[in-house]
């Protein structure tokens, strides 16, 4: 067995960056004991509409969001590149960096999973990176609607938190995590509607949305 601890990968919108996702991210950290995070947030979404605050905001509020906590590092590759990125392509550029040993785990949370199969190339991700899908109020696996992911699931699921150290990639491993339903789309209405946001969100990015008058 290799001894090669897993590398966890968090892409997101960010718009902006909440406790939801910081608490998604160290849970399944913790419960995989992953050796980091990469918390990479997209250029221009492919399957959904523009983020409202540019791609400069969104990565100064996750620089902000994660700065102190050393598991938790920032990868600006996707607002780099001109275009849509694509997770797969993200995710091949990363193995070629990192090699093809090293285990890669995609986190994502239950209600991006049941949504996997529009994904760009969803099936050859596998080969790539496992899967660590954590439960969020109001999705359950049970509403995986699509057949062909339905049974990508069933033959990759695992239950044991070792099979991601083990193989580079193929996995697909469910994690329970603290459910906090909180989302960017509220805080944004919230902040329209110039109502608090405070204590869903680290107050450093709070003071940084005020500052530049983002929402
Ligand atoms: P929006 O409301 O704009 O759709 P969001 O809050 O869902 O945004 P994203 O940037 O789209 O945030 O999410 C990135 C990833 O984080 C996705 O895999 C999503 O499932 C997960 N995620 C977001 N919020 C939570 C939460 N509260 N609990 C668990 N996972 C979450």
């Amino acid at each position: 067995m290799p001894d090669t601890h897993a590398l966890g990968i968090l892409g997101g919108t960010f718009d902006p960056i909440h406790f939801g996702h910081l608490r998604l991210a160290q849970e399944v950290a913790d419960a995989l004991s992953l050796s980091e995070v990469r918390f990479i947030p997209g250029g221009t979404p492919p399957h959904r509409a523009a983020p409202h605050s540019s791609a400069q905001h969104r990565v100064a509020m996750v620089r902000l969001a994660i700065e102190d906590n050393p598991l938790f590092v920032l990868d600006e590759r996707e607002t780099r590149r001109d275009g849509p990125s694509y997770t797969f392509d993200t995710l091949a550029a990363l193995r070629a960096e990192l090699g093809a040993a090293q285990p890669l785990v995609l986190i994502m949370g239950a209600d991006a999973f049941t949504a996997f199969n529009r994904w760009h190339r969803w099936r050859d991700i596998f080969a790539l990176a496992h899967i660590a899908v954590a439960h969020r109020p109001g999705a359950a696996l049970m509403q995986i609607n699509d057949t062909a992911l339905q049974q990508a699931f069933l033959q990759r699921r695992t239950d044991n938190g070792e099979a991601v150290h083990r193989a580079p990639a193929g996995c697909v491993i469910e994690v329970p995590i603290t459910a906090l339903d909180i989302s960017a789309t509220a805080i944004r209405g919230l902040l329209q509607a110039r109502r608090s946001a405070r204590y869903l969100m680290p107050p450093a990015v709070l003071e940084y949305i005020e500052h530049n008058y983002l929402f």
